[in-house]
């Protein structure tokens, strides 16, 4: 492994079957890591620059924004450089003083931190707690009667988490935005975890914006991306220009992500196009998992079932009890997974962890949950 400044080559995708969830919806094609590696010079992208990134046509970005909006069943779209400011980018448009926000009880924190930058209070919903974790339609309808007293107005807006990153529990969106619509808040849905990896029309489920993790969910490297998708309505309340520079958003400061990461996006998109259709697939290599690991015992379900999404987060009562007498203690489990291929899981974690199969074939699929039995076999 060649060194330069102490940064050693990162072989993990080639090397191993990565189950980090954070990662699996990010791994990079290979005609996308070819398309990087020749636009990675600082601004290659603004080669052909007409005044701002979003109207230029070399690469195809003026294009790729329609094109993508309507992916999104949603009317137009800026690009960010990740979720986190595509959310940053709506509270920032709409709240004033004195407004305050609504999210669910398992936001992300970078919602949180989105709002706090605004300066904007928010009020979380319940959950259903342990083990279900789950987020109904009428816990944001007490959220938005209990916050609207407090506050003595309506939120300014409400920011559903569509599936979050520790139980990967895919919420009712269309239900919930509704009832926040019936209390005339708009909805921005945190699609982080869920476009890019599944269908998501912001038309079939009634919001009003979305917010894209481009680096988590299409198919990217080479930096960090994102979208936010706005509907008709709000859309010149969210695209506002320059005075000064008329063809600068300024919630973007003009032009966000601005790099080889644009390119990535933009040549990942045909094949994000392609796997989202067949998400059915990714669904049942997820059940499949977890109704093997039930039957064998010792493992137990976080989050609701059956699974809708290729976040598992298990109890491993069995592996606990494995680390308990076991001379490397928690660390035994990645180990013992890095010797059969397998990485991904944060070392020394034996109560509970979380994994994805997400983009694995069949066979790999079988590899892995094999691989977890195998691993309580050889202990118990
Ligand atoms: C990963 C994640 C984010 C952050 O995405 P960025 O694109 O890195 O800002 C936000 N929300 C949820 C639910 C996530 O899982």
């Amino acid at each position: 492994m060649s060194l330069v400044c102490g940064i050693g080559e990162r072989m993990v995708e080639e090397l191993y079957l990565n189950i980090n969830p954070l990662q699996t919806g990010g791994r990079t094609p290979a005609d996308t890591r070819k398309a990087i590696f020749s636009w990675v010079d600082g601004y290659a992208v603004c080669d052909a620059c007409k005044g701002s990134l979003r109207t230029t046509d070399k690469p195809p970005i003026r294009q790729f924004i329609e094109d993508v909006s309507a992916f999104l069943g949603m009317d137009n779209a800026l690009l960010t450089n990740g979720a986190r400011e595509a959310k940053e980018t709506v509270i920032h448009s709409l709240a004033s003083r004195d407004d305050w926000m609504v999210a669910d009880g398992n936001a992300h924190y970078s919602t949180l931190v989105a709002a706090e930058r605004n300066g904007v209070p928010v009020i979380r919903t319940e959950t259903s707690g342990h083990p279900t974790f789950e987020i109904t339609p009428a816990m944001f309808d007490e959220a938005i009667e209990r916050g609207t007293k407090e506050h003595g107005r309506p939120p300014v807006l409400a920011v559903v988490t569509h599936v979050d990153g520790n139980y990967g529990n895919v919420v009712d969106a269309k239900s919930i935005a509704s009832v926040c619509h019936d209390h005339g808040v708009p909805v921005l849905l945190n699609a982080a975890y869920s476009a890019g990896r599944m269908p998501v029309s912001g038309r079939e489920l009634g919001v009003d914006f979305i917010a894209c993790s481009a680096h988590k969910s299409w198919a990217i490297g080479g930096g960090n991306a994102g979208l936010l998708a706005v509907n008709e309505e709000y859309r010149d309340r969210i695209i506002r220009f320059s005075k000064e520079y008329p063809v600068k958003p300024i919630e973007i400061l003009g032009c966000s992500t601005r790099g080889s990461e644009v390119v990535a996006l933009i040549s990942s998109f045909p094949h994000v196009k392609e796997r989202v259709k067949h998400w059915e697939r990714e669904v049942a290599h997820a059940r499949s998992v977890v109704s093997r690991l039930l039957d064998a015992g010792g493992f137990s379900l976080l989050g609701m079932s059956p699974k809708e999404h290729d976040i598992i987060a298990i109890e491993t009562p069995a592996y606990d009890e494995i680390a308990s007498h076991h001379k490397k203690r928690g660390y035994f489990l990645a180990k013992e997974l890095k010797s059969r291929g397998i990485v991904g899981i944060k070392p020394g974690r034996t109560k509970h962890f979380k994994f994805s199969t997400f983009g694995f074939t069949d066979e790999q699929v079988d590899y892995i949950v094999e691989s977890f039995l195998e691993i309580k076999d050889k202990y118990m």
